[in-house]
């Protein structure tokens, strides 16, 4: 705290991320990264940009990542709002889209940066508790004040909403902003994408970092009514407007064009996901049923806080939340299949 701080400095409530331990030889399964590198011709495509054209500015408007995020989704490019990761673009739409005298309803348990920018830009929200299968309550988002903003899949149990429950969410939001964050949605959930030909109150957020192995890159989109794009736009171009950078608008086009790499690892992922599940329930553990790189896990014979304490112990990075309600469950991020190996052998020891 400072005295030259503001007041919207002194008030902030800063998002704290999962750890970035130095050590390489860490097995980091505590943010839901790719384990995979990225598409070599994405690689490839950030030597050529790096030797090329730095000294230049980026295209400020983005149009070819904007064409080639259209075509894969089947959307017009006027529909298309590309930003620097999806923490960017949702940051843009709190600001385009939430007042702050109206209300806008989340879950209970969710994404945490999504109170953090609530709080951030003095937007007052609801929290909907979960069901006790730990779903989204469909029914307790319909309605909302000023807005609604959720994961699919959900974060952190990793359960997914049909896009007939999406569709009930939206269409019982008619005049409020409903944002669907689909983050995680690649691996197996199903997309709201084609519902936004149909609704003009539907933003849905997506990024490359999970499904394109491009974290730290930072590039993420919003696809929506030309309406609402319209909306990101004059905020972006309020604050920067210049957001993407030369070297990830080059990586993020390729990457999203090398789809039989992106097939691959993605299959790969859901395997691996599928096997450890298995195992992890064999020993007792109780297991969300996960449409996302990452696995919601209520272990058995060892208290959820000593699991993360012992395989950090071990150079094994998995996330413990020490917030209400999440207290009993760990998160494990779904690695390679040799990471996940050593993963279920340190457990099998420990219990
Ligand atoms: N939404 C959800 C639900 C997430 O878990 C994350 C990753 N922490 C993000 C959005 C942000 O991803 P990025 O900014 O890397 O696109």
């Amino acid at each position: 705290m400072s005295k030259f701080w503001s007041r919207t400095a002194r008030e902030a409530e800063p998002y704290v991320p999962g750890e970035q331990p130095s050590d390489v030889n860490v097995i980091k399964l505590n943010t839901n990264e790719n384990p995979f590198p990225p598409s070599p011709l994405a690689l490839e495509a950030m030597e050529q940009s790096i030797n090329a054209d730095l000294k230049k500015y980026p295209s400020p408007t983005a149009d070819r990542l904007k064409a080639v995020i259209a075509e894969r989704e089947g959307v017009d490019v006027n529909k298309v709002f590309v930003g620097n990761g999806s923490d960017e673009v949702l940051a843009f739409a709190f600001q385009a889209f939430f007042d702050p005298n109206e209300a806008i309803k989340m879950p209970e348990i969710t994404y945490s940066f999504y109170p953090v920018y609530a709080n951030l830009y003095d937007i007052p929200f609801q929290q909907i508790p979960l069901q006790n299968d730990l779903s989204i309550d469909v029914e307790g988002l319909k309605r909302s004040v000023g807005g609604v903003i959720f994961p699919n899949p959900n974060a952190p149990t990793g359960l997914a909403l049909s896009r007939v429950e999406v569709e009930s969410i939206v269409a019982h939001n008619p005049n409020q902003v409903v944002i669907v964050d689909e983050a995680y949605v690649e691996f197996g959930a199903e997309s709201a994408i084609s519902l936004t030909k149909q609704y003009p109150n539907l933003l849905v957020t997506k990024t490359l970092s999970k499904s394109h192995a491009l974290a730290g890159l930072r590039v993420g989109y919003a696809i929506g009514d030309v309406a609402l794009i319209e909306g990101l736009e004059r905020i972006k171009n309020s604050f920067n407007s210049y957001t993407i950078n030369r070297v990830s608008l080059a990586g993020a086009e390729a990457a999203l064009a090398d789809e039989p790499y992106y097939d691959e690892t993605l299959q790969a992922i859901v395997k691996t996901r599928e096997w450890v599940t298995h195992d992890l329930e064999q020993l007792g553990f109780w297991v969300a049923e996960s449409k996302a790189n990452f696995l919601f896990v209520k272990p058995n014979g060892i208290g959820a806080e000593t699991l993360y304490q012992q395989l950090k112990a071990r150079g094994v990075y998995i996330r413990y939340f020490n917030k209400p309600g999440l207290e009993g469950y760990v998160r494990i991020s779904i690695g390679t299949d040799d990471e996940m190996k050593r993963l279920i052998d340190i457990i099998q020891a420990l219990i």
